[in-house]
């Protein structure tokens, strides 16, 4: 039921810290729940696919604060790098190299965050958290003009253990921390640090979240 929104919306904002940003995650979500949520007041948005993001971009208020949150491909960033504000998992020179290239060519920055892989789970995605400091020096050394680094994000393992959850998103915070102290001291836009979902954000806050995506808790169990 799409009436539930407004309910899920207030709910989760009612219980969350004003430093923390919700992200609605809308994913596989019809165009209209998402006007609905803005209408109730959420301005972020995040998504997971290219071709759904570009789909949904011209139908929703120009105010709307777009996110990509999901592995991207270099050859695609061009489609995205007009409209997005946020991409939450960048794990490659290539891609920050090629955001680079495309935000200069729009004129536009944009504020991305390292993903890092924090999960005791397979994936091919994110930076091991053994390499991150290296990662992240040479980075820095790219001197990017067009790409803002704003942080890092990350996910926990699917499990109900939440000790587990909690130790892997304090390995971020440590994480974090220890990027900012090392190579962000003197910049005020190292700031975040997305982590948590629906399953696990209360967690993911009292452990340090900035940036909290959410989807299921908002729209419902995605089929
Ligand atoms: C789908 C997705 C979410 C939201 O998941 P829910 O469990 O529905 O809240 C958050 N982050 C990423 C990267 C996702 O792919």
């Amino acid at each position: 039921m799409t009436s539930d929104i407004r309910y899920h919306l207030k709910k989760l904002k009612d219980e969350l810290p004003e430093h923390v940003r919700l992200i609605a995650v809308s994913k596989t979500k019809p165009v209209e729940q998402m006007l609905e949520a803005f209408d109730a007041g959420q301005k972020d948005f995040g998504e997971n696919y290219v071709q759904e993001i570009c789909d949904k971009q011209p139908l929703m208020p120009a105010e709307t604060e777009w996110h990509f949150i999901g592995h991207l491909q270099s050859n695609k960033v061009k489609y995205i790098v007009p409209f997005v504000h946020w991409i939450h998992a960048v794990d490659s020179e290539k891609l920050l190299e090629e955001i680079e290239k495309q935000g200069k060519k729009q004129g536009r920055i944009i504020n991305c965050l390292l993903q890092v892989h924090i999960a005791d789970e397979v994936s091919k995605f994110g930076i091991a958290p053994q390499e991150l400091h290296a990662f992240v020096d040479r980075v820095c050394n790219l001197r990017l003009q067009f790409v803002r680094i704003r942080g890092l994000m990350g996910m926990a393992s699917f499990t109900d253990n939440e000790e587990k959850v909690r130790s892997e998103f304090r390995l971020l915070r440590k994480l974090f921390e220890e990027s900012k102290k090392e190579f962000f001291a003197n910049s005020d836009t190292f700031t975040e640090l997305s982590m948590g979902m629906s399953g696990d954000w209360k967690i993911a806050v009292e452990e340090g979240s900035t940036m909290i995506r959410i989807g299921s808790s908002i729209f419902g169990a995605r089929t």
